[in-house]
């Protein structure tokens, strides 16, 4: 059994293990320190590789906090004011030289494609003589004097003064984050530290009869989500995209499905996802009917109102007033008729009976609660002790706010962790 003597071990070689590893090394006065990334994986940044579809939006110019969800609202905004987009932003372009580019507030890499992101991050920690070991997972950290002792499941044992835990959230448990931060670091904090993990941004399923045969359409609009109390939890706008399992999916519904989460959890049977699926009001929509019955009154209603819905959606939202679009003209359909269907065209209700699992959500909600630890994500009455990326309990909505976590907890305690040598 080989006994190795560390500065700082990362457990997780993911996006904000990454980060903080190239951040120790670029600090002054962590030269010549030794510093060790622990991966379970073959490789580092897999799941990293896989963001915004391969394209990696790794950042937001206008992060709006009241996007995120945490134990601790206030010390998140302390946080990203500390260090934000344009620190992130800087240090990619001057310090990995990647080349970003804007689409609308997002920031990507300007190649569009993940792998330069990854491949910044290995070369810089090449250059500077991290060392990186793969295919070991840890399996017990624990402390004594100052000095933490980690266990892997390849026999090794090795011993530092600094111990980051960066081992992501729950989803996508393929690419290696399996929630292992709970079973890590229970032994040195407690239970009441942690907040359960869940999916989060997910796709949302549906029991209701016909929506399998929307797979594959997809809408600009906006959906609500509404519990049983008839009030509004969440609402978001964007495209909406219908699966093949049943349900509804796309950015604008990732972005709500954690209020669905929590009313599930809190028992409501009753959850309706109420969709838009125009993307204009209901006047607008109205009066583009009202004119389209006066320009093409001998179409079906499919045929008269194709220049303005998809088939499919008049189809389906006929289907439920029980009429049908292809055997009816638009100058069949009386007034009350018309109204009735602006208003399931702008309000369509969707019951919600569940939410995808991990496998398909792409953030998890919980972690080790952010009020724990101090503004360097150290874990308070655990010197030495940092947690940071998916694993403490911040999540965001689509849009870079997640990536921005990570590289904003990975900076800050890499600021801790150089104070501390
Ligand atoms: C499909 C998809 C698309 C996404 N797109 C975007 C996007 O465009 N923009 C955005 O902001 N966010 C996006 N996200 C979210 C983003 O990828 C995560 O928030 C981010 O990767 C979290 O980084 P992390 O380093 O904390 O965790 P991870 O990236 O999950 O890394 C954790 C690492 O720790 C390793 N590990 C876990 N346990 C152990 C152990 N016991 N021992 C050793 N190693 C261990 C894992 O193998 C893994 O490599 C996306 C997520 C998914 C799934």
């Amino acid at each position: 059994m080989k006994s190795s003597n560390y500065d700082c071990i990362i457990v997780g070689g993911g996006a904000a293990g990454l980060y903080c590893a190239a951040q120790l090394a670029k600090n002054a006065f962590f030269s010549g320190k030794k510093i060790l990334i622990i991966e379970g994986g073959s490789r580092v940044g897999n799941k990293l590789a896989l963001t915004g579809s391969g394209r990696c939006n790794l950042s937001n110019t206008e992060i709006d906090l009241t996007k995120y969800n945490t134990d601790d609202q206030y010390k998140l905004e302390a946080c990203i004011n500390k260090y934000g987009e344009t620190d992130t932003s800087y240090y990619f372009e001057n310090v990995l030289g990647v080349v970003l580019e804007q689409k609308g507030t997002l920031v990507y890499p300007a190649t569009l494609k993940s792998s330069t992101v990854v491949d910044a991050l290995r070369f810089y920690l090449d250059d500077n003589k991290v060392e990186t070991v793969l295919k070991e997972k840890v399996t017990e950290v624990s402390k004594s004097e100052n000095l933490f002792e980690v266990k892997t499941d390849a026999g090794e044992t090795y011993l530092t003064k600094n111990l980051v835990i960066a081992t992501g959230g729950i989803t996508y448990p393929s690419t290696g984050s399996t929630g292992d931060v709970l079973k890590l670091v229970e032994v040195l904090t407690d239970k009441t530290c942690f907040v359960p993990f869940k999916p989060a941004l997910t796709s949302l399923s549906s029991d209701m009869t016909g929506i399998k045969g929307m797979a594959g359409i997809k809408c600009r609009g906006d959906v609500k989500i509404v519990g049983s109390d008839g009030v509004i939890k969440a609402r978001s706008e964007g495209e909406i995209l219908f699966t093949k399992e049943g349900g509804i999916s796309g950015i604008c519904v990732m972005d709500v499905s954690d209020s669905v989460v929590k009313l599930m959890d809190d028992g409501d049977k009753d959850i309706k996802a109420v969709l838009n699926l125009t993307g204009k009001s209901g006047g607008e929509i109205l009066q583009m009917i009202y004119i389209r019955r006066q320009m093409y009154p001998h179409r079906n209603c499919s045929d008269a109102l194709s220049g303005m819905l998809l088939r499919n959606v008049t189809d389906f939202v006929m289907k439920k007033m029980g009429l049908k679009a292809d055997k009816m003209t638009l100058r069949e359909l009386n007034d009350r008729q018309l109204v009735d269907l602006t208003n399931l065209l702008c309000a369509f209700p969707v019951p919600v009976t569940g939410y995808g699992d991990v496998d398909k959500a792409q953030v998890s909600s919980g972690g080790f609660k952010l009020s724990k630890l101090d503004d360097n994500m150290q874990v308070k009455y655990c010197p030495g002790l940092y947690i940071i990326g998916e694993a403490v309990n911040v999540n965001g909505i689509c849009g870079g706010y997640n990536l921005q976590w990570a590289w904003t907890s990975a900076a800050l305690a890499a600021e801790g962790i150089s104070q501390n040598v």
